[in-house]
């Protein structure tokens, strides 16, 4: 999909650059075009003008800006340090997976949440705070993500939840303690239910059954893990007082 210009191509190029702080060079890199096509900037819109492939690649570049935009509700700053800090589901930082690696679909992915390969086989193990209740998880990592709604809020006693989706089900083995654990399930909610340690409290892995996944509380791990939180979700729920959004990109409810 290439979405349609608010403003006259060129425009939208140049603002989208300013923006974010880049050099006209990384622009011409991103477009596949010469340093000197891009410095004039009456060069660059004759090339747009003329030029399908390189009017087309800039317009996704353009999306990829109104994407950010959108993310980072318009916060200049917070847009140029996202795309200058190493990002786990690229393997680099956005704007070098842009400028070196002509990867600007995958950067539109992460930001739009649609992961790009993503996912690192994990193996850790965790447990509750009294430790009676130890787990063992071998899987697939598919999203790690800060949820701010008022059940997580609830559930954790804390601004948001940390959590793990892992996949498939069958990645979760209770070690100890699985017969101490007590399950609540929000009567209103279709699927939010909590597990605990019936014994401390603490939030334990809970399946997913719709997904084929487990829902891991990332505090509850007791190992170190190869990937950083993702996103935050259920933005527009959260209190005041909640952690800001960072370099994390934010979605209303769940992403895309
Ligand atoms: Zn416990
Ligand atoms: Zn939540």
């Amino acid at each position: 999909m290439v979405m349609a210009a608010r403003l006259p191509l060129i425009a939208e190029v140049n603002h989208a650059v300013d923006a974010l702080g880049m050099y006209r060079a990384e622009l011409a890199r991103i477009l596949g075009l010469k340093c000197y096509d891009v410095s004039d900037s009456m060069q660059l819109e004759l090339l747009l003008g003329e030029e399908p492939e390189i009017a087309c690649r800039a317009k996704r570049f353009v999306y990829l800006y109104i994407l950010l935009e959108k993310q980072f509700s318009g916060n200049a700053a917070s847009m140029a340090h996202w795309i200058r800090r190493e990002n786990v589901f690229l393997g680099t930082t956005p704007l070098l997976a842009m400028v070196d690696q002509g990867r600007v679909e995958d950067v539109i992915a992460v930001i739009s949440k649609k992961r790009v390969e993503v996912m690192s086989d994990v193996k850790f193990s965790g447990s509750c705070l009294c430790g009676s209740v130890k787990y063992e998880i071998a899987g697939e990592m598919v999203r790690f993500s800060h949820c701010h709604c008022q059940r997580c809020r609830k559930a954790t006693g804390t601004g948001h939840a940390s959590n793990i989706l892992i996949s498939p089900i069958s990645s979760l083995s209770w070690t100890s303690g699985e017969s101490i654990l007590a399950r609540y399930k929000v009567p209103e909610a279709n699927r939010f239910y909590n597990c605990f340690c019936a014994k401390c409290g603490s939030p334990m892995p809970r399946e997913v059954k719709e997904l084929d996944a487990v829902l891991v509380p990332a505090g509850s791990i007791d190992d170190e893990l190869p990937d950083l939180p993702q996103q935050r979700i259920f933005w527009d729920s959260r209190t005041q007082w909640s952690c800001p959004a960072g370099d994390l990109p934010v979605f209303s409810e769940y992403p895309g």
